[in-house]
């Protein structure tokens, strides 16, 4: 019997990340590409995931202003989060190695990419003081495309004890967000989120984190977190992996 080469590729590939688990060999650094080293190394942690300031509840990097006081973009606005952090913005070449750990699940890119998220300024202090932490879910169709939801497997290894996967639901799907305006995607995704009706006591005067793992204009996260203030959360912090800074807001949704 013959298989494509992709297909070859792909099972070399599922097979090599399952071997390296099973026996705990050591694994090459996904950025850097050292070896042997951890998913993402050390050097490479501190050479590219350096804390930036900023803005307190939508995450987008204050660049060189020097105070931690809101964006231009959420000062004086109602904003649905009452704080948000970010580890990292989505640019390289965290872009890069979010694309791999979602399109090929290794599990340890998602436990080496949810570290990073813990040692962020903020978060640390977010996931201790929640009572309940929830994933951003993905549609019922693209979880079944993908067989796995990125967001979820972050907030599974940043707090196991606290994380539900089915207070927060997804319906449809909305559609591809390339090229989209601001205002195109907030009305894609208004009424997608709701709580599942027997989860709203478990979110009702709690304090809840919402994780993502890339966070572009931010209306997906806002409209999850309206959804669990509807439901009577009493505080939502979102956390983040990756925050795409305002310039690159035209580029592909990385939800895609
Ligand atoms: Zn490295
Ligand atoms: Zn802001």
């Amino acid at each position: 019997m013959t298989f494509p080469r992709q297909t070859k590729a792909l099972w070399a590939q599922s097979w090599g990340t399952g071997f390296r688990q099973l026996f705990k060999l050591p694994s090459v650094c996904q950025i850097c590409h050292a070896w042997p080293s951890q998913p993402v190394c050390a050097a490479c942690v501190e050479r590219f995931a350096q804390p930036s300031l900023r803005c307190p509840t939508c995450a987008l990097s204050l660049g060189a202003k020097k105070s931690h006081a809101a964006c231009l973009n959420c000062s004086g606005q109602e904003n649905p989060l009452d704080a948000c952090v970010a580890a990292v913005s989505y640019a390289f070449p965290w872009s890069e190695c979010i694309a791999r750990f979602k399109f090929q699940a290794d599990p340890s890119l998602a436990k080496a990419l949810a570290e990073l998220m813990r040692h962020a300024p903020w978060v640390e202090p977010a996931l201790d003081a929640a009572n309940l932490v929830v994933a951003m879910p993905l549609s019922p169709i693209r979880l079944r495309e993908r067989g796995f939801n990125q967001a979820f497997e972050l907030a599974r290894h940043l707090s196991p004890h606290k994380v539900d996967a089915h207070a927060l639901l997804r319906s449809g799907d909305s559609a591809h967000q390339v090229g989209a305006s601001r205002e195109d995607r907030l009305a894609q995704v208004r009424d997608t989120f709701w709580v599942a009706p027997e989860k709203i006591a478990k979110v009702r005067g709690q304090r809840v984190v919402l994780i993502d793992d890339v966070m572009t204009t931010g209306a997906s996260v806002y409209e999850a977190a309206r959804a669990l203030r509807a439901a009577g959360a009493a505080h939502i912090t979102g956390v983040v992996l990756a925050r795409t800074e305002v310039r690159q807001t035209h580029f592909a949704d990385a939800r895609q």
